[in-house]
């Protein structure tokens, strides 16, 4: 570690809130430092793993090209994007958090959506479009109510680059395998600067103020078993191995208020192979090619390794419950589930289902065969019969064509799966990250177990809680990371 090292403001942590954090400390005129746990070469958090879309309120198409502008004018008229308000992206995070949101951090988020991601332009990032939420209307693209539109140019491996070259090119010095261990204070409770670690030793650095914003716990298996609860230390973490709740830990020893839903996550259904592969070696990232996700439950049905359904495949879009429909996986027998598909919508599945090891049939019986699962036959009759033919399927919208008589029902998008050739891909569980955090105000300031904040500490990114709780709205993350990194960084340099 370097002997003299000056600044105004530590940022710990270098994925996408330490570094817009960094990036607004830094436009307000403050020195800013980055520790960053992980060699340079696996810098960048979950920030590297992920899609990159991003959510923020919007008036449609006219104010998505201003986002946009390398799109051509045929490119353009292609499209079709409503309007995503400010209140119903709000009203959309209550629903799925059952209303446990924090509604003062939820409006923060919510409104500072759209200029913060104008600011990141200014900054220097691109964006692209993401149609991963769109679906095909005549020659038309239709992107879904609260649907992402946009993300980092080049995914989540685009928008870490991205940060990291503004930030090195504005003079932000990081350093890293460099770990902050613990937060200095002074004898008021003060945060005054981090002990951090790396390969010679400790020291201590000082500062005039802290950003924490290193992340979850979602890679500490003890802590996975001791707050998300048994089993969850053996479920494969999707993200960075770096990110083990030292954050959390610090800002807890401190006095610092926990917040929001710890026994909770955002995990999903990924490939059964992939879910089993150990802990520390990478596996691909969203959007990637051999991206393992496998969250198309709105096109088929999903039963567990006795044939049986047991979630809502139609509750509503993906993007609204992929998050909570991962923990179901694990009081499944062998903690897994197979997802089954017929001709119909083989074609609008993500890449990663024709990847993986997917068992193809040419009829119901020989999946059933194929996957020694007697009850299948059964399963999918019923669940054929069941499904309302007088409603007209329509995936851009709720459809309300459902399933009568069958538990659980299929809510939305219920269509027979009867024409060959069938699909079956297998799952298990994948951890992308976790939603329990320590509290802050709407100045991103941590607050202590009265309610009072923590002088000269701030918090941003995943390790804040109050927001997600069950379930969370897609693209809201890196949206959260904006967001309360850049209002983190201003208010730490001031
Ligand atoms: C596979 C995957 C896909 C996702 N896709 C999306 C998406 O498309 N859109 C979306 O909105 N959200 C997505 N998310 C959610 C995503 O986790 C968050 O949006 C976001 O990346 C988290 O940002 P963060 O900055 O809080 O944490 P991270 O990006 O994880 O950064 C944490 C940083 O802290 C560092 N660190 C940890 N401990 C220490 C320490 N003691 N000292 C110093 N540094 C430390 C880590 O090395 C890392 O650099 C996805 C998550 C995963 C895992």
């Amino acid at each position: 570690m370097k002997d003299t090292l000056d600044c105004d403001v530590i940022v710990v942590g270098a994925g996408g809130a330490a570094l817009a954090a960094a990036l607004s400390a830094h436009g307000e005129g403050a020195r800013v430092l980055v520790l960053e746990k992980a060699p340079q070469e696996m810098r960048g958090g979950n920030c590297r793993f992920i899609g990159g879309g991003t959510q923020f309120w919007h008036k449609g198409l006219s104010e998505i090209l201003q986002f946009l502008p390398d799109l051509t004018e045929e490119e353009a008229q292609s499209m079709i994007v409503p309007e995503n308000s400010a209140d119903a992206w709000y009203n959309k995070i209550m629903e799925v958090t059952e209303e446990r949101a924090d509604p003062k951090l939820a409006e923060v988020l919510v409104t500072e959506s759209n200029p913060t991601l104008r600011w990141l332009m200014d900054q220097g990032l691109r964006l692209e479009l993401d149609a991963d939420q769109a679906v095909r209307e005549g020659a038309k693209l239709r992107w879904k109510p609260q649907g992402v539109v946009v993300r980092a140019r080049g995914g989540g491996r685009g928008l870490s680059d991205s940060l990291f070259a503004i930030a090195e090119k504005k003079g932000v010095e990081i350093l890293y395998a460099t770990k902050a261990v613990k937060l200095l204070c002074d004898s008021r409770g003060r945060v005054g600067g981090v002990t951090a670690q790396d390969k010679d030793g400790f020291r201590d650095i000082k500062s005039k103020a802290v950003v924490l914003a290193c992340g979850g716990f979602e890679s500490n298996r003890e802590w996975r078993a001791r707050y998300l609860g048994p089993g969850w230390d053996l479920v494969r973490p999707k993200g960075t191995r770096f990110n083990t709740g030292d954050g959390l830990r610090m800002a807890l020893e401190i006095g610092a208020q926990p917040a929001g839903h710890w026994s909770g996550c955002n995990a999903l259904a990924i490939d059964y192979q992939v879910s089993r592969v150990p802990e520390g070696e990478d596996i691909a990232g969203s959007h990637t090619a051999d991206d393992p996700k496998r969250i198309d439950y709105n096109y088929g049905v999903q039963v567990n390794a006795n044939g049986v359904r047991f979630l809502d495949e139609g509750a509503d879009f993906r993007t609204f419950i992929y998050a909570k429909y991962g923990a179901l996986l694990l009081p499944q027998p062998g903690a897994m589930a197979w997802q089954i598909f017929d001709a119909r919508v083989i074609h609008l599945l993500e890449e990663g289902y024709r990847k993986g090891s997917p068992v193809m049939a040419n009829s119901i019986k020989e999946l059933a065969e194929k996957l020694d699962m007697p009850a299948l036959t059964n399963t999918l009759n019923e669940f054929n019969a069941a499904v309302q033919e007088n409603v007209p399927m329509n995936y851009a919208i709720r459809d309300g064509r459902g399933t009568v008589g069958i538990t659980p029902p299929k809510s939305n998008w219920a269509q027979k799966i009867d024409e060959p050739p069938f699909l079956a891909c297998a799952v298990g569980c994948g951890l992308n990250f976790t939603f329990g955090g320590i509290k802050i105000n709407t100045r991103a300031q941590v607050l202590d177990t009265e309610g009072d904040a923590i002088p000269g500490l701030y918090a941003a990114g995943e390790l804040v809680g109050g927001i997600w709780h069950k379930s969370w709205t897609g693209g809201g993350g890196v949206a959260l990371n904006y967001v309360f990194g850049r209002i983190a960084g201003a208010n730490a340099a001031a």
